[in-house]
């Protein structure tokens, strides 16, 4: 049972304690069996917040009593807890796929989660990515912990003002109402660590959360001990300027890895989700140096084979970027006491140029420098990250510049209705998100029209009185009439949704690019449309909160008011409302800047379409038998051209395509075309795009190599590392002497042979491979092949003969001999970027 911190429960009883248990355990914000519980301790206050530990942290200990005492709701409790411990316990997914001894434990850090309203320490996607792959890696078994940050004021919150304009509030995280724990250590004191900062030492406290099977460990700089600049360190997420931003990022690095040390759990995956936690790496390695007693760059060479680095931005500016001076000023202690490192090579691992003093510090550089792979969130991202990251690995075409991609995923379980939940269950079965999902596609595609339309039906007139309600207390609280809400919206009408960060690149205005003729759309009397939006804009972010009021005064117009709403304060909690409750989801980025989009896969599970820009995961994900597209694939900048054109494209979208598959009705009343769709998007769709196929994909193409690797090199104290660092040296000191002499070819009908002489100087034959390249043809990769040598025919001393034969299909004009770095188990171009090609 976890342990309780505040003295004011301490309830005597086994049977509350099984409350306290359930209530702390974030798995009950997606595994439903527990809500009559809350709901009967306290239906007004579990109907406003939906959150069980405030639920149960607000109740009088009479009325907890008189439960106890109650023999119905005693048994219901012990029934879901013995079922809950039991579920937790059985093997899952991974524990029968691959048995936990080849993965001892994966570490992710993220700095922000978005797993529930009940604890809101997330401002957007990247959270509700990290969010969402914590809930299915506890559904699949996936040994891993998390760490995070504690923010104490976490994102701000948006309040619309009688002019329209967003303010933003930042409500205090009372740790008392959020369902997290003192993590204790053994003689069960309050496990406290600390980093160094400039001039003195900074106290963290740590917190644990429980995510079914995982757990979330949270830091935060609140403690007494602290100098006052320092406590509120861990008090605003993505507030402050760069100062803020570093002690942040170091506590959540550095301070994370510690805290994982502190408790004796030793990962042999570290997973940085984004930048932002790149700092464990030099953590890690430090920690290696400490046990092995190894040098800072042997400690890199080795731990970093089991990092993994996943980049979310598909914009260099995205980066986190510090100025010189302060990492000097943050981390030359650090570097020199504890990495024993000078801070010009701490620097350089920041740095596209080592030596160019000026260069600001990139985290991103520093994650693909302390990690064995890298991986981006969609297909597109992963194309857009190689051509960022391109200048990292010089003369390297860009196709093969290292990065993967793993496409991002939504936890369905999360996100699916009650309505939609009972339909599954009914086709697919109960376990059908918790292991590999092969059936559910031809499951639910057995699912009869009437089912699926009823269950639109449903959605929205749910969302409709959703709206309503939510209106009424938006306008009573700015001073509006609550009666006008009532008459907003219809529940038989096409309902549009458009939920997201209002970012410039998101384009949320594009929808209002012709304000008249979105009217005429919302309002045509006989194909009427509605449609619902919410958005926050970074409090800095003065452009999109422009944007903010184009909308709020859009909608307040006599004319639009009933079939246009815009909801303050887009959190969790109206997310899962309204990609429930739309009937179609519309997103308008600008190609290539949404890095993958998960908003989008929410509507999946619960029958929504999606019309969207042919961006990030749409553009893999759409066909025309499951949603609508915008755009043609290609990048055009923000030219305003471009803009008008696609508004255009989207406003005939809507009238040409879209409102006619919803009204045009089969004998039955059916949207016949509309709901095949439906089925088309739910059967090929929502498995694909669930957190559960991702975090399969992260185990088996990223964890599993990535701990089997970090093994082998860490087997023994390090030798391996000194030969590996070693290697690096040699190639640096002599691939100046390498050169390629004369290539002969001979060209028969089926084949070229290929012969090309080699000058390796001092460096060993198989320190190096020489190979034949050629461009891509098409979307193929590009054509590789190993070049050979013999022994014989040696021209002279240091020079070799490499041949090989390639296909004659192509002419042999477009093979190209080329040396690269060479050596067991070693990813290249990632650890060593050098190449020379015979031109
Ligand atoms: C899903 C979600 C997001 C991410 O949406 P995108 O459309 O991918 O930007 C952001 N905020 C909240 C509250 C969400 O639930």
């Amino acid at each position: 049972m976890p342990e309780l911190h505040q003295t004011l429960w301490n309830l005597e009883s086994e049977d509350l304690g099984a409350l306290v248990e359930l209530a702390l355990d974030l798995r009950n914000c997606w595994n439903h069996s527990t809500d009559p519980l809350w709901n009967k301790i306290d239906p007004e206050l579990w109907a406003l917040t939906h959150n069980p530990w405030v639920v149960l942290q607000t109740s009088s200990r009479t009325r907890l009593e008189s439960l106890r005492d109650d023999p119905e709701f005693r048994d219901q409790l012990k029934e879901r807890l013995e079922r809950q411990r039991r579920t937790l316990k059985s093997p899952a997914w991974f524990q029968r796929a691959h048995g936990s001894p080849q993965l001892n434990c994966v570490a992710y850090f993220s700095m922000e989660f978005g797993l529930s309203e009940a604890l809101p320490i997330y401002s957007g996607g990247l959270g509700n990515v990290a969010g969402d792959q914590l809930k299915a890696a506890s559904d699949l078994g996936v040994p891993l912990v998390a760490v995070g940050l504690l923010y104490s004021q976490g994102y701000f919150r948006q309040i619309i003002d009688a002019d329209g304009s967003q303010r933003a509030s930042y409500p205090y995280n009372d740790p008392g109402q959020i369902p997290v724990t003192p993590v204790r250590d053994k003689d069960g004191e309050w496990l406290r660590l600390s980093v160094i900062l400039p001039g003195q030492k900074l106290w963290l406290r740590a917190w644990q959360v429980q995510v079914g099977r995982l757990r979330l460990y949270l830091l935060d700089s609140n403690d007494p001990a602290n100098a006052p600049v320092y406590r509120g360190i861990t008090s605003e997420l993505y507030g402050g300027g760069p100062e803020l931003r570093l002690t942040q990022e170091l506590v959540l690095g550095i301070g994370g890895w510690r805290l994982l040390r502190a408790l004796g759990i030793k990962p042999d995956v570290c997973h940085l989700n984004e930048g932002h936690a790149a700092f464990a790496v030099l953590e890690r390695a430090r920690s290696f140096m400490d046990d092995n007693g190894q040098s800072f760059e042997i400690a890199l060479a080795i731990s970093r084979a089991g990092n993994l680095f996943t980049t979310h931005t598909p914009v260099e500016a995205g980066f986190d970027r510090f100025a010189p001076a302060l990492i000097t000023r943050f981390l030359s202690r650090y570097a020199e006491d504890r990495l024993h490192l000078d801070l010009p090579r701490l620097l350089a691992l920041g740095r596209l140029h080592p030596d160019r003093q000026d260069e600001p510090f990139n985290m991103a550089y520093l994650a693909i420098r302390g990690s064995g792979a890298i991986n981006a969130v969609s297909r597109l991202h992963g194309a857009v990250s190689r051509r960022i990251f391109q200048p990292l690995f010089p003369s390297w075409p860009e196709l093969e510049v290292p990065v993967g991609h793993v496409t991002n995923g939504v936890h369905t379980p999360t996100w699916d209705s009650a309505a939609a939940d009972a339909l599954w269950t009914q086709t697919c079965g109960r376990e059908r998100w918790r292991g590999t999902m092969e059936t559910v596609g031809d499951d639910i595609r057995r699912a009869p029209d009437s089912a699926l339309w009823e269950l639109r039906a449903k959605h929205r007139l749910e969302l409709v009185r959703f709206v309503r309600e939510r209106l009424a207390s938006e306008f009573a609280t700015r001073g509006g009439d609550p009666k006008t809400a009532e008459s907003i919206f219809d529940p038989d009408t096409l309902t549009l949704g458009f939920a997201r960060r209002f970012a410039t690149y998101k384009r949320p205005n594009l929808l209002l690019y012709d304000p008249q003729r979105l009217v005429s759309i919302l309002t045509n009397p006989q194909r009427p449309v509605q449609l619902v939006m919410a958005g926050k804009a970074h409090p800095q972010d003065i452009a999109g909160q422009a944007l903010v009021k184009a909308w709020v005064d859009f909608v307040q117009r006599i004319d639009v008011r009933r079939h246009a709403v815009f909801l303050s304060d887009y959190d969790l909690v109206l997310a899962e409302r309204l990609v429930q409750g739309a009937d179609l989801w519309i997103n308008t980025p600008r190609r290539p800047w949404e890095a993958c989009g998960t908003s989008g896969m929410k509507v999946l599970v619960n029958g929504g379409l999606n019309l969207s820009e042919l961006d990030g995961w749409w553009a893999e994900a759409y066909s025309p038998q499951v949603g609508w597209a915008l755009g043609d694939g290609k990048e055009h900048g923000d030219d305003p051209g471009w803009d008008a054109a696609e508004a255009e494209e989207l406003y005939d979208t809507l009238e040409k395509k879209v409102i006619p598959a919803f009204y045009n009705r089969g004998n039955n009343g059916i949207a016949t075309e509309w709901v095949a769709r439906m089925r088309e998007s739910m059967s090929r769709l929502t498995p694909l795009f669930s957190a559960n196929r991702a975090v399969r994909e992260y185990t088996e193409k990223y964890y599993l190599p990535a701990a089997a690797a970090y093994r082998e090199r860490a087997s023994d104290q390090g030798a391996y590392g000194g030969s590996l660092l070693q290697w690096k040296q040699e190639l640096a000191e002599h691939w100046a002497s390498l050169k390629f002499g004369e290539l002969r070819v001979e060209s028969c009908p089926q084949k070229h042979s290929l012969r090309v002489e080699v000058h390796l100087g001092e460096l060993r034959a198989d320190w190096v491979r020489v190979q034949l390249y050629a461009d891509p043809l098409d979307a193929e990769p590009p054509f590789l092949s190993e070049m050979t040598h013999g022994d014989s025919a040696e021209p002279s001393a240091g020079w070799r003969i490499y041949a090989a034969d390639v296909p004659a299909s192509r002419p042999a004009s477009d093979y190209t001999p080329r040396i690269v770095p060479s050596h067991s188990g070693v990813s290249i171009p990632l650890e060593d970027a050098h190449i020379l090609w015979r031109r």
